[in-house]
């Protein structure tokens, strides 16, 4: 039984707070009674010790947080100054450029892939309506299974409140065609004009448009697919103005 054996040389059991002190541990009852104010003394400085080192800790934590957060607004800012381009760019037309088209679509199908794929933001007009597309691979309602379907959405815009409401939008889709000469291209469009769009409280993801819009076998066998992409695109047209400002 080492661990009880009186000539066994232990330490004292105040090293980790700096008593160096080594000796048999017979002799180490002596040594606690005789240099109690010097290991009190030890004790408390190692707590004074370890308090600076937490503080310090915080401080770097406390920067590393004010670090982040400054990383944040500058992304937010980045993210605001995008939107603000994008609206003063606009014109009320998008085309979306769907790549890897034949996997997507057999992804729709099999249901692995949520439906419908929601487009990025366009605007109608520079500081217009935000819109955003809807595309179902695999159809929605009387299209679903053969038909892909396609729809356009009001989200709630920048601009939202110098705007009038409701609107009365014209959508046009249109499958383009990709045949090397451009005169024998056949893009395919539909049209589309909701009843009236009263003001968005709230981004919606339900398109209005075209369930039937083009075959599923009509797009993989034509010239609208072309090293397995495919390009959609999607036009609103207003019937009245956005604002008093705005000359359609
Ligand atoms: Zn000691």
């Amino acid at each position: 039984m080492n661990s009880e054996c009186p000539l066994l040389v232990i330490q004292c059991k105040f090293h980790e707070a700096g008593c160096a002190f080594k000796a048999e541990r017979l002799k180490m009852k002596d040594h606690l009674s005789n240099s109690t104010e010097a290991h009190l003394n030890a004790l408390c400085d190692l707590v004074y010790a370890r308090k600076k080192q937490l503080e310090n800790q915080r401080e770097r934590i406390q920067l590393q947080k004010e670090h982040i957060q400054l990383q944040k607004e500058t992304l937010l800012l980045q993210k605001q100054e995008i939107i603000d381009v994008r609206s003063r760019a606009a014109n009320g037309e998008f085309i979306w450029r769907i790549t890897d088209f034949t996997r997507k679509l057999m992804d729709a199908k099999s249901g692995r892939a949520a439906e419908p794929r929601i487009s990025e933001p366009f605007y109608t007009h520079s500081h217009g309506y935000k819109m955003c597309a809807g595309l179902w691979l695999n159809g929605v309602g009387t299209g679903r299974g053969r038909y892909i379907s396609v729809g356009l959405q009001v989200q709630v815009g920048e601009y939202d409140s110098i705007h009038k409401w409701p609107i009365y939008p014209r959508y046009t889709f249109t499958l383009l065609d990709q045949r090397g000469d451009h005169k024998d291209r056949k893009d395919i469009s539909a049209h589309f004009e909701p009843q009236c769009i009263s003001r968005p409280s709230a981004d919606r993801q339900l398109g209005k448009g075209a369930r039937r819009f083009v075959l599923q076998e009509d797009i993989c066998h034509g010239s609208y697919c072309k090293d397995n992409i495919v390009y959609l695109k999607f036009q609103v047209a207003l019937k009245q103005p956005p604002s008093g400002f705005f000359r359609v």
